[in-house]
């Protein structure tokens, strides 16, 4: 007869982007039962090559990943291709699965990254991480001296008008949806030193040839001839499991995230956010970085919240039952 298993681990990770896998990999070291659940679709995805990560610059995101993956695997942390859909807190924490599994975990990690939500100009999702572009940082230096264009979607464009000049003296920006009189005189004085090309209009679409951008069309018709263009996506942090759970979000210009303490703690006892779940800027590197902290934090707190809860004269009899999760729902061994 097939009984039904609740699974039952230490700490279930949520995301197995940079953040996500980082965590796992301190977890699994200090040998903590550990599940990461990874609906399998980073941020960076579009990208051929990430950057700007010491000793990994110019790696591809999914060699990466599979790296990541692999050495997880070594210290026994196990790795579901699944998204958390719900979650609950009893006891411990019941995540439940898009598959229909239900995990159970002392601690939870959210590190689900974020969603970029693309200006609606025809071809501009076609060629986001190719030639169309959001970082400076990211992608800059692969571009450098060539034609850039900046979509202006908010007055805020102008910081990446701004920006984008560093690694290029040919920058024009498309107002677009900004009127010229949104501009601040700072604003028009700074563009003017940049030497940046101020062009007013609505962009109707991208000029594509030989697989590459060639022009950005303004809807009066006109082309101007561009090799990159940046645009500001809207982020969307993946926060609806924090939000579920009661914790504290606070609005920022790029979205609404966690408050943490600097180990990435959220509001919620025993839930920490890391990544791009828990702030806008979070590059790969610094993904990581946080997960690793995350993951490190969370050992020690499970270590001593068990010690303090051991009867004095007893020996860890405050652990729960160990458990193999590797052993649990697997239909062979029932
Ligand atoms: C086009 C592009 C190029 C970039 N290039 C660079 C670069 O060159 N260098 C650099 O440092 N940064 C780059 N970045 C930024 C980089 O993508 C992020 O810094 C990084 O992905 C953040 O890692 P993360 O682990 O927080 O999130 P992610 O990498 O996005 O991973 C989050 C994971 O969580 C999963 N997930 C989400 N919700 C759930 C759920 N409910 N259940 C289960 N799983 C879930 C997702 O599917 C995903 O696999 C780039 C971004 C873009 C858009």
């Amino acid at each position: 007869m097939t009984e039904k298993h609740t699974e039952q681990y230490e700490v279930a990770v949520v995301g197995g982007g940079a953040a996500g896998l980082s965590a796992a990999l301190v977890l699994g070291r200090a040998r903590r039962r550990t599940l990461v659940v990874d609906a399998g679709e980073p941020r960076n995805a579009p990208a051929a090559h990430m950057q700007g990560y010491l000793s990994r610059d110019g790696m591809a995101p999914a060699e990466f990943l599979a790296i990541g993956r692999e050495e997880i695997a070594r210290y026994g942390v196990e790795l579901v291709r699944d998204r958390a859909v719900d979650v609950t807190r009893g006891g411990d924490f019941a995540l439940a699965l898009a598959s229909g599994r239900h995990v159970h975990a002392r601690r939870l990690v959210i590190a689900t990254g974020l969603k970029d939500e693309l200006p609606e100009v025809p071809g501009v999702a076609e060629r986001f991480g190719k030639d169309v572009l959001h970082c400076p940082y990211c992608h800059g230096w692969e571009v450098r001296d060539q034609a850039f264009g900046v979509l202006a979607t908010t007055p805020q464009s102008v910081h990446q008008a701004l920006m984008v000049s560093q690694w290029s003296k040919d920058v024009t920006f498309f107002l677009h949806e900004v009127a010229e009189s949104d501009l601040s005189d700072d604003d028009l004085r700074r563009l003017a030193a940049a030497g940046v090309k101020v062009v007013p209009g609505a962009v109707a679409g991208l000029v594509i040839e030989d697989d590459r951008l060639a022009g950005v069309r303004l809807a009066d018709g006109t082309v101007h001839a561009r090799e990159v263009l940046f645009v500001a996506p809207r982020a969307i942090p993946q926060t609806h499991l924090l939000e579920k759970l009661g914790a504290e979000l606070t609005e920022t210009p790029f979205g609404s995230y966690p408050v943490v303490d600097p180990t990435g703690l959220t509001s919620v006892p025993g839930v920490w956010a890391v990544g791009n779940a828990m702030g806008f800027s979070e590059q790969v590197v610094n993904a990581a970085a946080g997960g690793y902290r995350a993951g490190a934090f969370i050992n020690g707190e499970l270590l001593f919240t068990d010690l303090d809860a051991t009867p004095k004269g007893a020996r860890g009899t405050a652990r729960p039952a160990a458990t193999d999760p590797r052993t649990i729902d697997d239909p062979s061994r029932q």
